[in-house]
């Protein structure tokens, strides 16, 4: 029996390793996931978390539990099924980083995390990353009061309605600049991803300008939209601390969604 670390609203709990080989052996849709990784068509690379938050990840690969495990040689999302299936992750991400082709990337042993400078970097997509833990909420206090507790993930009912709330009104406020927003249900949050073209070339200085614009009215985290951390959930894969799919909802759907929404309970 797993016991969860973290407090979650509803019926959202860690799920078992045999629910995540259900759901990437059968589950998933592979498609849609490579249809949104289409854009831009460049060197795309993934990277796999197995079980540091849920401490749920299969034994033998405990010495890699906690550390980004870097997948650089799938040209397609389909192609990252065999390792879903033998690492069963917790999480699974992209880098939004745009690479030269992969072939001529890797051959060049980029290190990945200092390669904004590298002649293979060819920009990155512009995210903008709502945690409910960085909301001052009136039953569970503010993130200090939650990471003193060792409850840095949970989250509530009101903090869910209050970061959808922001999502909104964030992708209203961003679609005064950019016309290409998406808007994905994170597992607890949401993510809002920018695809316009005038996006990816934006320099470091750029991004955290942004970031710290928006950072002072929504409970944002800046380390994604200033380029320093790339990584972000895969769409339609399965946020495994939550048991829910990490899933694009139309903006005109973003009010009423609900984490049990049924495009976001995996039938395991
Ligand atoms: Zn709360």
């Amino acid at each position: 029996m797993v016991r969860p670390k973290y407090e979650l609203p509803g019926n959202l709990r860690p799920t078992s390793l045999g629910e995540r080989r259900r759901f990437y052996a059968a589950k998933m849709d592979y498609r849609a996931a490579a249809t949104w990784m289409a854009r831009p068509k460049a060197g795309r690379v993934y990277a796999l978390i197995l079980g540091r938050h849920s401490g749920i990840y299969p034994r033998r690969f405990r010495h890699l539990k906690n550390v980004p495990l870097v997948i650089d040689d799938v040209e397609d999302v389909w192609e990252l099924r065999p390792y879903l299936l033998r690492y069963l992750p917790e999480g699974v991400y992209y880098d939004r980083n745009v690479y030269a082709p992969l072939e001529t990337t890797r051959s060049a042993h980029l290190d990945y995390a200092h390669a904004w400078q590298s002649r293979f970097f060819r920009g990155q997509e512009l995210a903008f990353d709502l945690d409910p833990e960085n909301l001052d909420c009136p039953i569970h206090g503010d993130i200090r009061a939650k990471m003193a507790r060792h409850q840095g993930l949970s989250f509530c009912d009101w903090e869910f309605e209050e970061i959808r709330r922001q999502a909104a009104d964030l992708f209203d406020e961003l679609e005064r600049e950019w016309s290409r927003l998406r808007v994905v249900y994170s597992g607890r949050g949401f993510h809002i991803h920018v695809f316009d073209d005038a996006a990816f070339p934006l320099t470091r200085k750029e991004r955290a300008t942004i970031a710290r614009g928006f950072a002072r009215r929504y409970a944002l985290d800046e380390w994604v939209t200033s380029g320093e951390m790339r990584l972000i959930r895969l769409p339609y894969s399965l946020h495994g601390m939550v048991s829910r799919i990490v899933i694009p909802v139309p903006r005109g759907r973003l009010e009423s969604f609900r984490y049990d929404d049924p495009k976001a309970v995996p039938r395991l």
